[in-house]
């Protein structure tokens, strides 16, 4: 089954790829002919996601999903949540970003932390939205820390692995335990008893 992703990341459409295993082929954004910014006005992560992969399906009338990922911080009511790539500014600036959230931590300790990302995808399958769920529950860092991964990575400290940060760990490590590993082998669970 030929199945369009809403993404340009090359490392998020291998991630896919490899978690659907043989029988699906994923498309990225590009080799689908999409060039525009898709519309992401949503107030919540399903709201977005829904709206990414309606849209791509009335474009292209095909088999496609989107996902989308935010940072809740339970000390800031949720913040940054649907905001999370442009909390510090519209450039998307990943460190902008978490510096921010650094600072509006800062005299906060241990579980004063809590934090967690969540990742919804919504999967259009014969015109009709099906949704999976992910999360990754963890604290925020005192400092950065690490060199891998991407986004709040290195701000990130998931429960399963305490004192390292997501971009301490491995890609392989993150992915085995992450919001989106989580959310897509969901999809891919019912997506292969469907066949
Ligand atoms: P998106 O919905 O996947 O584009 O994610 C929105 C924003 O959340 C990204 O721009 C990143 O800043 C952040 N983000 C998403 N996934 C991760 C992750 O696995 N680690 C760190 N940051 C992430």
């Amino acid at each position: 089954m030929k199945i369009v992703f809403a993404t340009g990341n090359v490392g998020k459409l291998r991630e896919a790829s490899e978690i659907l295993g043989e029988g699906f082929e994923l498309v990225s954004l590009a080799q689908a002919g999409i060039e525009e910014d898709i519309p992401e006005t949503g107030n919540t992560l399903r709201a977005n996601s829904l709206q990414k992969a309606q849209y791509l399906y009335e474009k292209l009338g095909c088999n496609c999903f989107a996902d989308d990922t935010g940072l809740e911080v339970d000390a800031l009511g949720g913040a940054p949540g649907v905001y999370t790539a442009r909390y510090a500014g519209d450039d998307k600036d990943f460190n902008k970003n978490m510096d921010k959230v650094l600072l509006e931590l800062e005299g906060l300790e241990g579980e004063a932390r809590r934090a967690r990302f969540k990742s919804v995808i919504t999967l259009m399958v014969d015109g009709e939205p099906h949704f999976f769920e992910g999360t990754l529950e963890g604290v925020i860092a005192l400092e950065k820390s690490g060199n891998g991964g991407f986004g709040y990575d290195p701000i990130f400290i998931a429960d399963e692995y305490p004192g390292l940060t997501l971009a301490d760990i491995s890609e392989e490590q993150k992915n085995d335990i992450s919001h989106r590993g989580k959310a897509l082998r969901a999809m891919s669970q019912w997506l292969h008893s469907r066949r």
